[in-house]
């Protein structure tokens, strides 16, 4: 799993944050643990803790000081205990996937890294499988046993927290002059990953590797689907935001400003955005919510591609056209893609753009992080409503 958007509240019902805070001081003082959000799934709570500060245990390690940590979809789905696994032995799991430090400390045989160097690291562990191919090539993404962990996630600490330990080839180097945005990688590998799958699909006919005359929709307005609307856009693709929400609105803004076109699903139903879009060559789905991406599926073009990446919580069944979709898929040479997770190149594209969106559109990119917060604020950004793009825990 990754990150994803979806426009929806979870409700909590957890005492707010004050009714811990003195005591938790309390408990830091006494251990000397570090600050940490865990969540407890046996005891449906999500409460700070005190972590066993992280230490070096394998040459190819860093010990990295936290700075900044987002919130997304996943993290508060995992508080309301949808999924969200602690490792063996510990009854809760510290929180947090989206990642960026600063190396502090380095193993003796870590060669990649120096102290002070930004790093953004990676979410996905590998299986322990010897016959796992794709696990034993570092392509984790591709687990064909389902035994990976994930940090923050599955069976591994993340990372809000106030250090981690990791091995060098789960980190990505970060240019100083990202310090202010690399928050923002984790997510934006969702559309790395969407669109390198894309290309490879696409090598099946004369396409080229880029979106020069093509029309790309992003379904989803979140900070997933904001940076993949960004990463279409830097490849060519005239690009267009379907979302709920009416314009204009803080997001219907952002997205027009960096030359996408945003379109509200509540006052343009689909065959009026259809007109507007003309055949779709590629849909990137970022919402999560079955009924509108099926829909969507309608104004799919001639030879185009259809990328889910959005993951829905379990619903009753749905009617789908099925019968015209499969017709469609067929004549038109269509291709439906599920993606999930990064891997490494991914993480590396994503920073290499994200360099480029600052260049073209420093004040946008920086609009996508909705607010900075201080670690206490935790509760109300996990189990609170829902507000803005990106929220941001700043650690350090
Ligand atoms: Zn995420
Ligand atoms: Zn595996």
């Amino acid at each position: 799993m990754g990150c994803f958007a979806r426009e929806r509240t979870i409700f909590c019902f957890l005492a707010p944050f004050s009714a811990y805070n003195p005591q938790d001081r309390l408990r830091f003082m006494k251990s000397g643990g570090m600050k940490a959000v865990g969540v407890f799934p046996g005891k449906r709570a999500v409460d700070l803790v005190s972590h066993a500060p992280p230490q070096i245990l394998s040459q190819a390690q860093v010990k990295i000081r936290t700075l900044d940590v987002g919130i997304c979809g996943t993290d508060r789905e995992i508080c309301s205990f949808a999924y969200g696994t602690p490792p063996n032995g510990s009854d809760y799991l510290v929180l947090g996937h989206e990642a960026l430090g600063e190396v502090v400390e380095i193993g003796s045989g870590a060669k990649q890294f120096k102290v002070g160097d930004l790093v953004v690291p990676s979410v996905r562990r590998p299986c322990d499988h010897s016959d796992c191919s794709p696990c034993r090539a570092d392509r984790q993404d591709f687990c064909s046993t389902g035994d990976f962990t994930e940090r923050g996630i599955k069976m591994t600490h993340g990372y809000m927290t106030e250090y981690f330990v990791e091995e060098e080839k789960f980190l990505t180097p970060v240019p100083r002059e990202l310090r202010d945005v690399a928050v923002l990688v984790e997510p934006l590998t969702v559309a790395e990953k969407a669109l390198d799958q894309v290309w490879k699909v696409q090598e099946r006919l004369p396409w080229g590797a880029n979106g020069e005359g093509k029309t790309a929709v992003v379904l989803g307005a979140g900070p997933v689907g904001i940076l993949g609307a960004m990463a279409l856009l830097v490849r060519g693709f005239r690009t267009f935001v379907y979302s709920r929400s009416a314009a204009p609105n803080p997001k219907s803004e952002l997205v027009n400003s960096i030359g996408a076109r945003y379109v509200s699903s509540e006052t343009v139903p689909l065959e009026k955005f259809g007109i507007q879009t003309g055949p779709v060559d590629l849909v990137y789905e970022a919402v999560g919510v079955a009924s509108i991406s099926f829909d969507l599926l309608k104004i799919l073009g001639l030879n185009g591609a259809f990328v889910f990446t959005g993951i829905p919580p379990h619903k009753p069944a749905i009617p789908i056209a099925a019968d015209s979709l499969m017709r469609d898929m067929v004549l038109k040479n269509q291709v439906l893609i599920g993606t999930d997770n990064a891997d490494a190149a991914a993480f590396a594209t994503a920073i290499r753009d994200l360099g480029i969106f600052k260049q073209r559109w420093p004040d946008a990119l920086r609009a996508v992080i909705t607010g900075r917060y201080r670690f206490e604020d935790y509760h109300e950004l996990l189990v609170g409503k829902n507000k803005g793009i990106k929220n941001v825990i700043s650690v350090a």
